[in-house]
């Protein structure tokens, strides 16, 4: 419904928004302006007009926005109440820590399996979460659509296709390989040597100097 009007840039800052006025909503405060926002979240005041528009909440002058209702539209629009199981494949140094973090700050995501095709790790638990041999991948699946990938790049493709034939439907590739999916499947590529290449680019050429 009203989440296919969202335009996709927008869309990836309701987390983040989200959580900003989670946290004023703890602390009590009802208003919020553009401009508070835009220094917690970084995000110009115009931006965020624009986005905030495509919610329905519409800013008065000299009110701000009213965090209740910000707050509502987030709930229902991220689906907080409902947990989103994920799997993650590749249980390596990455994939370890991702077990560690399960996404604590985040209750709407929990890794609740893990693959991995070493025998030794296949059978042991990290951090609450149990890991599986790769080749039970099929059987342990269930009605998982989300998958986190943290093998490496070489068998990225295959395990990817395995996912697919069993109905995942989104993908989380830490691999710089270059996935091909059928449609259908929305995938996010975090390549992390890229962005701190990317990072370190632009400090060398679009930073001002101090
Ligand atoms: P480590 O130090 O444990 O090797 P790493 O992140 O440097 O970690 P990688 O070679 O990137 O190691 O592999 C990540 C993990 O993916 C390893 O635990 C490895 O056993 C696992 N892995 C490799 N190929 C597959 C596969 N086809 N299916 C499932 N897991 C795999």
């Amino acid at each position: 419904m009203s989440k296919q009007k969202i335009p996709q840039a927008t869309a990836k800052r309701l987390p983040l928004y989200y959580r900003f006025i989670n946290n004023l909503s703890i602390q009590g405060k009802t208003r919020v302006s553009s401009k508070e926002l835009s220094e917690a979240v970084k995000v110009d005041p115009a931006t965020i007009r624009r986005d905030f528009s495509y919610f329905g909440a519409l800013g008065k002058k000299g009110y701000g926005y009213n965090v209740e209702y910000l707050l509502e539209f987030f709930k229902n629009t991220l689906d907080h109440d409902e947990v989103t199981e994920v799997v993650l494949i590749g249980v390596g140094n990455l994939g370890t820590a991702f077990l560690n973090y399960n996404f604590m700050r985040n209750n709407s995501t929990k890794i609740v399996k893990a693959f991995d095709r070493s025998r030794k790790k296949a059978g042991t638990q990290i951090g609450g979460v149990p890991i599986y041999h790769i080749d039970d991948l099929e059987t342990e699946l269930n009605n998982i659509d989300v998958a986190i990938l943290t093998v490496p790049q070489a068998e990225a493709q295959e395990i990817t296709n395995r996912l697919v034939n069993k109905g995942v439907t989104g993908i989380l590739n830490f691999t710089p390989a270059r996935l091909t999916l059928p449609n259908h499947v929305r995938i996010h590529h975090i390549d992390l040597s890229v962005e701190l290449q990317s990072l370190i680019y632009f400090m060398k050429h679009y930073q001002d100097k101090k």
